[in-house]
């Protein structure tokens, strides 16, 4: 999937939908819930729409999608609540907007998006940010409305004491677009069960996603303790700067974290300014869609430990 040649490849696109440990019941949807989402933005992009629009939609379906750890289906904090985070980022003008536990937003990556574009500030977290969606005109959905069945079914097992596999399934994606502007985006519910009140790396800029036209746009996911300290998101972005292809960084990006943190538990996808695609995770699975240099859409659970070479 990686295109090392010096053609430019624009626009282009991938997707993310957690890296983590997935039962392979859901192997088959999850990597067509990926690619459905990879054409999403493509066709967008297609249609001469912005990396920004194409990253926005194309997570809004993942959201929307209860297989995923973002929107409805997010994993339930310990109080059996749903809280989210997301960050949007605009590669041109180096700007982001970003949310965290929000409790009453169905798209929680739109919203960060009109936090980037309609305020003077940049992050928003809890109450104030759900109040800021409503004073935006975003419909007011109850925070039962994001439990799914089988959180809830999880949740009332883990509560009454059985041990669970923790499986992680932020979804994300990153794109250039015939412009050559780039854009990143991730939504997520967090860690399962985590405590009220935390906050991961999706939200942060740098770590859960960053753009920068002049190299490239990453999306990350896995532990957000581990991608918070190592700034997972701009440390590939640096070493594209220096002259790394997207899967070059990537493949760097996974020795780096494996050095820090045994297991690491992360994983990324990148899109360079030639419109390349890189990926890895360093947990069992990560499921991810992408279209291919002839406009063909792909899906996958991911592969080897170290990418998808
Ligand atoms: N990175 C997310 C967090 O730590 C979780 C994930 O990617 O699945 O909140």
């Amino acid at each position: 999937m990686v295109e090392e040649s010096d053609n430019m490849r624009k626009p282009s696109i991938i997707v993310h939908g957690g890296a983590g440990t997935w039962p392979d019941k859901d192997d088959v949807e999850a990597a067509a819930g990926a690619k459905r989402a990879a054409e999403i933005g493509w066709s967008i992009l297609q249609a001469g729409g912005s990396a920004l629009d194409a990253v926005e939609k194309a997570t809004n379906y993942l959201e929307d999608h209860p297989l995923y750890d973002a929107g409805r289906g997010s994993f339930l904090n310990e109080l059996g609540e749903v809280e989210m985070d997301a960050l949007i980022t605009d590669g041109t003008t180096l700007n982001f907007g970003a949310v965290a536990a929000v409790k009453h937003v169905q798209h929680p990556i739109s919203l960060a998006r009109l936090v980037m574009t309609e305020t003077e500030y940049a992050f928003f977290a809890g109450e104030g940010a759900d109040m800021l969606a409503q004073k935006l005109g975003m419909p007011v959905v109850p925070n039962i409305a994001f439990v799914t069945e089988q959180m809830y079914k999880e949740f009332i097992e883990r509560t009454g004491g059985h041990i669970h596999i923790p499986s992680l399934g932020t979804v994300g994606a990153v794109a250039i677009d015939s412009e050559g502007h780039m854009a990143s985006a991730t939504s997520t519910g967090g860690r399962r069960d985590k405590p009220k009140g935390r906050v991961g790396d999706t939200p942060i800029f740098g770590a859960g996603g960053y753009a920068d036209d002049r190299y490239g746009a990453a999306s990350a996911t896995g532990i957000g303790e581990h991608a918070m300290r190592t700034l997972l998101c701009r440390y590939v972005i640096d070493r594209i700067a220096e002259g790394a292809t997207a899967q070059e960084a990537a493949t760097q990006a996974a020795y780096y974290v494996d050095g820090f943190f045994n297991p690491s538990n992360l994983g990324i996808i990148i899109v360079d300014k030639y419109g390349n695609l890189g990926a890895m995770h360093t947990t069992p699975k990560m499921p991810i869609g992408w279209i291919d240099e002839d406009g063909i859409a792909h899906g996958s659970m991911g592969g080897s430990i170290h990418g998808l070479e």
